[in-house]
């Protein structure tokens, strides 16, 4: 099945949809290479798009322990890795560390990156994927992804980082 993507704002519901739940989707991709959607990947990718947000896997490992679920760190760090090959999840490479976030169901969009407090932001530029189209043509390429990521510091770190005059703080 091909990737649906809402309209409009980042926020789309993915569960009205029409589609099959990440759950199904990827017991389907395990069942292709002979492997079984057990309980622990189930919890797993129940609780992964339980909410849209940008998470590393140490994060992840926090945030299940916190829920009381009981899922070893090497199933999550396997699990993960699976859900990025099946297309479920995309890995979004920073400079300091690796994120992941929901790719299935959810809008294309790019990132900037906070490389002062890690915050990632989203957002959908019309002018990103056109510049992308052209390229490629001009190289007689046919695009079928792209990855665009700003890094930089964001405008409250700017704030809070903006060093003092020497001569203020003598
Ligand atoms: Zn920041
Ligand atoms: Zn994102």
């Amino acid at each position: 099945m091909s990737k649906t993507e809402t309209a409009g704002g980042l926020t789309g519901d993915t569960t009205s949809l029409g589609v099959d739940t990440p759950v199904e989707k990827f017991r389907e991709f395990l069942e292709i290479r002979g492997d079984k959607l057990t309980e622990p990947r189930r919890v797993l990718v129940r609780h992964i798009f339980n909410t849209h947000k940008h998470f590393d896997a140490d994060e992840l490992v926090r945030d299940l322990h916190d829920a009381g679920q009981t899922v070893s760190r090497s199933t999550v760090y396997r699990t993960l890795r699976l859900l990025v090959d099946s297309g479920l999840l995309r890995e979004l490479r920073l400079t300091n560390r690796t994120a992941f976030e929901h790719d299935y169901g959810y809008p294309a969009h790019d990132h900037l990156h906070c490389t002062s407090c890690n915050r990632i932001v989203e957002f959908r530029n019309e002018q990103v994927k056109e510049l992308r189209d052209a390229v490629s043509r001009a190289h007689g390429f046919r695009a079928s992804g792209h990855r665009f990521l700003i890094s930089g510091v964001c405008s409250a770190c700017v704030r809070s980082h903006t060093p003092r005059r020497r001569l203020d703080l003598i």
